[in-house]
């Protein structure tokens, strides 16, 4: 055994939480204490929107478990509204702040797991404190935001961050008769996506009463006429709300860590090894607080999510209690609901790559786009998932995809996600066998369409090019769709010969000009290169065909 007689637990939700429970199904005899300075233990953060939005309506279904039942289940001490204020590491021994008597106390410990998480990042604006602006992590800052609403009857609320909480919350807000207003100083929301793929859910939150405004920076706060607040954007606009809520991102909580020394990462979150270790071996650290390895670029990164909290303070008690448990390293797989559209990720971005590649480091790498049905296009309500994925052009091994649609998305997803972890390739995903039935998928499902349209293009069977190809191309662009779509709108300069003629007009076209093909999704095109490529012609795919195109066109005009 290990000799830990006794255990301490700062912070009480997700990684601690976990890490609490492991450690008792691990042993009977250890002490465990965890100290929460909040009034709540393993409470939903995830389901806060959903209460702000009232599909959650009563407070008491976001405790999932409280301090009698950890001490009834597991003999867990919790002290709630106690906060760690220090780690002492030559005594071994943290002073606690009991927040209800305003008394200071020690506890020895013989290992100390942080789980603090993160905080709510506030940019020092002119304004920013003034009532009405809110940020949201905890119950009580729930609790405040809606309690806001009903007093103040709020009709319109400016969300400042297009991220997954920011777009969670304009859904919520929405489904409360309130007018949104995201603000978004990127060119796209949902940063984990590829700009291209975010795109693909403009026209949806346009449609359903949410306002976007990209690429536009708030500068400040100021109190409104008639009690609102007025939002200040660098564009000199500015936005007259009932309430703001801040959704720009986390910043981890190392405060303590910092003031006991413990080794912080270049990326400012806590250095930990693979198996949690900070840099002090009596101390541990665990979700949103700590950096982890990126499982696809080895990069130290920041993902704040509860999947990785849950399993690293897993696996932080299984050290703690002898056992060789590693974290695997984190792909940022995230799945986000808006409206009834759903956006997931999983692994590297193609943004990502290139971020990373001007760095000096050679991540070779090699995407393609495509739109294939949720389940199969003969039974009621199929709808297409737009897909990306990016693969090594080297070994076609999975770096990274992304989906976006209304259902199967996550599904999707999250076979992938699978599949990058166990370092498959897009010649796995083209062979691998998936429970199928018309109202969940295809004989081929969305994946192995995905697999077979990369592996295509690595064996040369199907060249592809993109998009971004044809501006500095002499390429002619052929369309191969029907001439009613042709003439619906099609991309400059493109000559339009349907597939169904294209046998019979081979001869229009040049044998020594390279010839780029697209059709509405990047099927027709794929069956048109083929035929164009056994009769010797120098032939690529558009992928993604128009409507990934569409999803170019609309970055373009949201930058303008
Ligand atoms: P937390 O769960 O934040 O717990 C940290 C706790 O430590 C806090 O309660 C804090 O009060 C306490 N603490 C800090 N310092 C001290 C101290 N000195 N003494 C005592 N206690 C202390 N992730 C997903 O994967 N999917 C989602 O859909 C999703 N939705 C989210 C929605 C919202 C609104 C929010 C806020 C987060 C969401 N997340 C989601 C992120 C996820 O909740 C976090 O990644 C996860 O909770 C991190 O776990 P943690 O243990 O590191 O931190």
């Amino acid at each position: 055994m290990t000799g830990i007689k006794r255990m301490l637990i700062v912070g009480g939700v997700a990684g601690g939480a976990s890490c609490g429970a492991r450690a008792r199904r691990l042993s009977e005899d250890i002490e465990i204490i965890l100290f929460e300075r909040g009034p709540y233990v393993s409470f939903a953060n995830c389901g806060l929107p959903y209460y702000v939005g009232d599909v959650i309506q009563e407070e008491k279904e976001l405790f999932l478990a409280t301090p009698e039942l950890f001490q009834k289940r597991f003999n867990i001490d919790v002290r709630v509204e106690n906060e760690v204020v220090l780690i002492d590491r030559d005594k071994s021994e943290v002073e606690i702040k009991d927040l209800k008597t305003n008394t200071l106390y020690r506890e020895p410990y013989d290992a100390l797991v942080l789980s603090p998480g993160a905080n709510p990042i506030t940019p020092p604006l002119s304004g920013i404190d003034f009532p009405g602006i809110f940020t949201l992590r905890t119950v009580p800052d729930s609790r405040r935001i809606r309690e806001w609403i009903v007093k103040n009857r709020v009709n319109t609320a400016l969300i400042v961050g297009g991220g997954f909480i920011g777009l969670e919350m304009a859904e919520n807000l929405v489904k409360r008769g309130i007018s949104v207003t995201i603000v978004e100083m990127l060119q796209q929301v949902m940063p984990a996506l590829d700009p291209e793929m975010a795109a693909h859910i403009y026209d949806h939150i346009k449609s359903c009463g949410v306002s976007l405004c990209l690429n536009q920076q708030v500068t400040g706060f100021k109190q409104g006429t008639k009690g609102g607040i007025s939002v200040e954007l660098e564009s000199n606009k500015t936005i007259v709300t009932d309430m703001v809520l801040l959704a720009l991102g986390v910043r981890p909580d190392i405060t303590l860590a910092k003031q006991t020394g413990l080794e912080i990462g270049a990326r400012g979150g806590i250095y930990v090894d693979d198996q949690m270790h900070t840099s002090d071996e009596k101390i541990w650290a665990v979700g949103d607080a700590v950096e982890s390895q990126d499982f696809v670029t080895s990069e130290m990164s920041l993902i704040p999510l509860a999947g990785p909290a849950n399993r690293q303070g897993r696996i932080a008690a299984d050290v703690i209690l002898g056992r060789d448990s590693r974290f695997r390293g984190i792909q940022g797989t995230a799945v986000c609901g808006i409206f009834d559209m759903t956006v997931a990720s999983t692994g590297v971005s193609e943004k990502n790559i290139k971020r990373i590649k001007t760095t000096g480091e050679n991540l070779n790498y090699e995407k393609v786009y495509l739109h294939p049905n949720n389940h199969a296009g003969y039974y009621p309500k199929a709808e297409a998932i737009a897909m990306k994925l990016i693969f090594s052009p080297d070994d076609g091994t999975i770096l990274g995809a992304q989906a976006v649609g209304k259902e199967g998305v996550e599904k999707r997803i999250d076979i992938i996600s699978m599949a990058i972890q166990m370092r498959s390739t897009v010649f796995d995903l083209e062979d691998v066998e998936l429970c199928y039935s018309p109202q969940f998928g295809s004989a081929k499902d969305p994946v192995n369409f995905a697999g077979m349209v990369a592996a295509n293009t690595l064996r040369g069977d199907a060249p592809i090019a993109h998009w971004e190809d044809i501006r500095d191309s002499n390429a002619i662009i052929i369309d191969v769709r029907d001439p009613d779509e042709f003439e619906d709108g099609a991309v400059q300069d493109a000559i339009n010969i349907p597939l169904s003629e294209l046998r019979q007009r081979i001869d229009e076209l040049p044998r020594d000009q390279e010839i780029f093909i697209y059709c509405a999704i990047g099927q027709r095109s794929y069956y048109a290169t083929r035929i164009l490529h056994l009769n010797g012609f120098k032939v690529r795919n558009l992928s993604g065909g128009k409507k990934t195109y569409m999803a170019f066109e609309q970055l373009l005009s949201n930058s303008e």
